[in-house]
């Protein structure tokens, strides 16, 4: 008889995932069968339930099985696949994180070594499932890794639930703040307390920032950023209008304005706000907009007369998934990781955590099927 596995299907816009069952694929040559562990709800998962981010007019074939931020273990090895990515043996049962997307490795960006930038990445759960090997989402019990991806085993001392959000929210910040050139001793104001805000605020912190400043409104939100090393909080609800939060950022760095100011809450409007928060020269890293078609009114002048620039981040490159791994083993102690993550769900309750977390009832949820 087939080995069945349960998945968690999209239809379309407005749909309630549907739980269907699939054939267990045998991993060809080069690939990687893995039994999920942990499957997290992103923001931009969010967006694509919301239809913030419609897939099908992106040209996604549907069905198809999303999710991409996920820990799992080695279930099956295909055929030459003796190690990860960093040469580390790999064995059925190993605890594996993996790279959600396949940069095509010779686009220009792709040999300029920048290859989050690749125009042709494909992200794993842009295909359908109602085709061999169905299991490219994370919202089910398989997940099937083809072949040329990048794969790491997970230190033992690293929980699974610490180690949930690596391959996309704790990477794409590591990856976001190399880009933007930060640097030791440098200031840096963070635009919102989410996933990214509260790892972009410890990695800063490991990387010699000499000032950490977070803004957000809500209150469990800014606590975790304080513990997470901000030494200055902002809170939205207290000072309330733009021109007052710059001038704030701006009197806790000795009058002069961060050296970097970080995006990463999503909404077009705090951009202008936020190269306001810059001083001369500084950079704005925007990584927080992934919808499309939102815009901002900004002064240009701004940018040429100060010096400042804009860096827009997506994607990252495959040795940020091994950087945080490492980040984590090296600050598990100092920080708690497992905070970020609020509640769980089974499988079977996928809508509700969606709905949930739609609300803002949950900062991160994760599935565990
Ligand atoms: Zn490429
Ligand atoms: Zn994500």
């Amino acid at each position: 008889m087939v080995e069945k596995g349960r998945a968690a299907v999209y239809t379309g816009l407005g749909q309630p995932m549907e739980i269907r069952e699939y054939p267990v694929p045998e991993p060809e040559p080069g690939a990687i069968l893995i039994k999920v562990s942990r499957a997290n709800i992103c923001g931009s998962d969010l967006h694509q339930w919301r239809g913030d981010i419609d897939l099908a007019a992106l040209g996604a074939p549907l069905p198809a099985i999303l999710g991409h931020e996920m820990i799992g273990t080695v279930a099956k090895l295909g055929e030459g696949i003796l190690s990860d990515s960093a040469g580390q043996p790999l064995a059925v049962g190993d605890r594996v994180v993996h790279r959600y997307f396949y940069p095509c490795g010779r686009c220009r960006a792709c040999l300029q070594g920048n290859d989050g930038a690749c125009p042709i990445a494909p992200i794993t759960y842009m295909s359908t499932c109602e085709q061999p090997p169905h299991f490219l989402g994370v919202y089910a019990e398989y997940f099937y890794l083809r072949p040329n991806h990048t794969v790491f085993k997970v230190p033992d001392d690293l929980t699974d639930e610490m180690v949930a959000p690596a391959n996309c929210a704790l990477s794409q910040v590591i990856y976001g703040l190399e880009r933007v050139g930060f640097s030791f001793g440098e200031s840096i104001a963070i635009q919102g307390a989410g996933g990214l805000g509260i790892y972009a605020t410890a990695v800063a912190r490991e990387m010699g920032a000499e000032k950490i400043i977070v803004i957000d409104g809500i209150e469990e939100r800014l606590k975790l950023a304080k513990a997470f090393g901000a030494d200055e909080l902002i809170d939205l609800r207290e000072i309330k209008t733009p021109m007052e939060r710059s001038l704030r950022v701006k009197e806790l760095t000795g009058g002069w304005g961060a050296d970097v100011v970080a995006e990463l809450v999503g909404f077009p409007q705090v951009i202008p706000e936020g190269i306001n928060m810059l001083g001369n020269g500084g950079r704005y890293l925007e990584m927080g907009n992934i919808n499309f078609g939102m815009t901002y009114e900004a002064d240009p002048s701004k940018l040429v007369t100060e010096n400042k620039s804009i860096v827009g981040v997506m994607l990252y490159g495959p040795y940020a998934l091994k950087q945080a791994l490492d980040f984590l083993s090296r600050a598990k102690d100092k920080y708690p990781f497992d905070k970020i993550l609020s509640r769980s769900y089974p499988l079977e309750e996928i809508n509700k955590a969606f709905e949930e977390q739609a609300k803002g009832l949950v900062t991160r949820s994760t599935i565990i099927p």
